[in-house]
C-alpha cells in the first residue's frame, strides 16, 4: 500500500485545486503520483490532474558546459516547466544532478543507466551492482525519480529483429540496457534487479518511471510486438511496486506515432496499465518537421494529453539535430506548454480548466495588449511584437474590424 504524509496530501491537493480525498485514492490506486522531495517543488501528476510539462537537459560527451545547463534550468523554471530530468552523460554528472536538485526549484528526475554506463567505461564492464549503487547515489542525492528500462527482455529483442521497423530503437537508455544484455550475453539487467530497486525506493518517495525503450522511432514504425510486450510487462511491474509502496509513472508512446492512431493507442495504453500516469515524449505525428520539432511535438503533445496522456516532455527546435541551447529549450517548453493546455482543454472543457483564454479574450476584445499579456503564456515575445501602448495594431491599422464594429455599437460586453 502506497502512504503518503497527510501534510503533503493537503498541501499538493491545495495547489493542484483537486480535493485531497480524491487525490489519496488516486495515489493509492496507482493512477497519480507525488513527484519531489522538497515541499516548494512537490506536484502531483496522473489522472483528473493538470498535465504536466517535463524538460531534458544535460551534458553530452561533445557538449558538456554546466553552467549553460543550469541556464537552460532557469529557463525551464521561468517558462512554466513543472519537472526537470537530467540526461547528463559526460563532464561533473554528480555535480550537475546535486545542482539542479538544489537550485532548479523543480522536482529532478534521473536515468541511472547513463551514468553507470559512463563510469564502467563499457556495456561489457556495466554490472548490476555498479548499476544498483548508482542508483543508491541518485537517490541519496535526493532525486525525485528514476527511469529504468525494465519491460523487455532479451526475447522481445528477438521479436525487435523480425519486426522489419525502419528505426528500430531509439531510446537512449534503452538501447544502453539492450546493449548490456546483449554483449554479456544475459537477461536485461533490470529484470533480475528490479525487485532490489523498489526495495530501495520504498519509504524515500523517489517515483518509478518504467521506461520506454520499444517506442517507435518514426510514424512509419506503426505498434508492434515489441511495443506491446513492453507495455503488458511495465503494467504488471507498476502493480508489483505499487504493492510494495512505490509510486509508479509509465511511459509510453514516445517518440513518433501516426495522428490517426494516437488515440486508439493512448485509450490502449491506458486500458493495459490500468489508467497508471502516463508520460509521452512528443508525440511526433510527422518527421517532415525536423528543425521545427518543437511544433510537431507540440501537435501530437495537445492531441495525446486530450486523449489521457497525464505528462508530456518538452521537445526543443534541435529534437534530432544537436544538443539544444538556451533559447531552443526556451521554445521547446513553451510549446510543450500550450500542447498541455490545449490537451487540458480536450480533457477537462474549456470551463473547467482555466479562466486564463476567457480573460485573454475579454482584454483582446477591449484592445487592452498590457492586460492581454499579464494571462499569455509567453507574454516576453507577446510584448517583443506589439508594446503594449498603442491602441492600433499594425495588422490592420484604420481596418481593424473590433474598432469598426465598436464604432456601430456591435463591440464586445464581456466583462473580464
Ligand atoms: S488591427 Fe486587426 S489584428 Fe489588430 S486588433 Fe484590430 S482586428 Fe485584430
Amino acid at each position: 500500500m502506497i502512504s503518503i504524509d497527510k501534510s503533503i496530501i493537503t498541501a499538493v491537493s491545495a495547489k493542484e485545486k483537486i480535493d485531497p480525498e480524491k487525490l489519496l485514492r488516486s495515489i493509492q490506486g496507482g493512477n497519480a503520483v507525488i513527484l519531489g522531495r522538497d515541499d516548494y517543488a512537490r506536484i502531483a501528476i496522473g489522472k483528473a490532474l493538470r498535465t504536466k510539462v517535463n524538460v531534458n537537459l544535460g551534458t553530452s560527451p561533445l557538449k558538456s558546459d554546466e553552467d549553460e545547463e543550469m541556464e537552460k534550468a532557469a529557463v525551464a523554471f521561468r517558462c512554466g516547466g513543472d519537472t526537470v530530468s537530467d540526461c547528463s552523460t559526460a563532464g561533473d554528472i554528480d555535480g550537475l544532478r546535486r545542482k539542479l536538485i538544489s537550485s532548479s526549484g523543480m522536482p529532478v528526475t534521473t536515468v541511472p543507466i547513463y551514468q553507470a554506463v559512463v563510469t564502467a567505461e563499457s556495456f561489457e564492464s556495466t554490472t548490476d551492482e555498479h548499476i544498483l549503487k548508482v542508483i543508491e547515489k541518485h537517490v541519496k542525492d535526493g532525486v525525485s525519480s528514476i527511469v529504468i528500462h525494465t519491460g523487455f527482455t532479451r526475447g522481445t529483442l528477438l521479436h525487435l529483429k523480425q519486426s522489419g521497423r525502419i528505426m528500430g530503437v531509439v531510446s537512449k537508455g534503452g538501447s544502453m540496457t539492450a546493449a548490456i544484455s546483449l554483449c554479456q550475453e544475459r537477461e536485461n539487467p533490470f529484470v533480475s534487479l528490479f525487485d532490489s530497486i523498489v526495495e530501495l525506493l520504498k519509504e524515500t518517495g523517489v517515483v518509478l518511471n518504467l521506461g520506454n525503450a520499444m517506442r517507435s522511432g518514426c510514424v512509419h514504425d506503426l505498434k508492434d510486438e515489441p511495443q506491446l510486450q513492453e507495455i503488458y510487462t511495465n503494467a504488471k511491474l507498476a502493480k508489483r511496486a505499487n504493492n510494495r509502496g512505490v509510486q509508479v509513472i509509465i511511459e509510453g508512446l514516445g517518440g513518433h506515432v501516426n495522428a490517426r492512431d494516437l488515440k486508439a493507442w493512448i485509450e490502449e495504453h491506458n486500458r493495459i496499465t490500468g489508467n497508471r500516469p502516463l508520460f509521452v515524449a512528443g508525440p511526433l505525428p510527422t518527421e517532415i518537421g525536423v528543425g521545427h520539432d518543437h511544433i510537431s511535438a507540440a501537435i501530437g503533445g495537445a492531441m495525446a494529453a486530450g486523449y489521457g496522456a497525464d505528462y508530456l516532455c518538452a521537445i526543443t527546435p534541435a529534437e534530432h539535430l544537436g544538443l539544444p541551447n538556451v533559447n531552443q529549450v526556451r521554445e521547446g517548453v513553451i510549446a510543450a506548454k500550450i500542447a498541455a493546455h490545449v490537451g487540458d482543454s480536450m480533457k477537462y472543457g474549456i470551463d473547467a480548466c482555466f479562466d486564463e483564454d476567457r480573460q485573454l479574450s475579454s482584454w483582446r476584445a477591449k484592445k487592452d495588449w498590457v492586460k492581454q499579456f499579464e494571462h499569455a503564456i509567453d507574454p516576453e515575445t507577446a510584448k517583443s511584437i506589439h508594446p503594449g501602448e498603442e491602441k492600433e495594431c499594425s495588422m490592420c491599422g484604420k481596418y481593424c474590424a473590433i474598432a469598426i464594429m465598436r464604432k456601430y455599437g456591435l463591440d464586445s460586453k464581456f466583462e473580464s
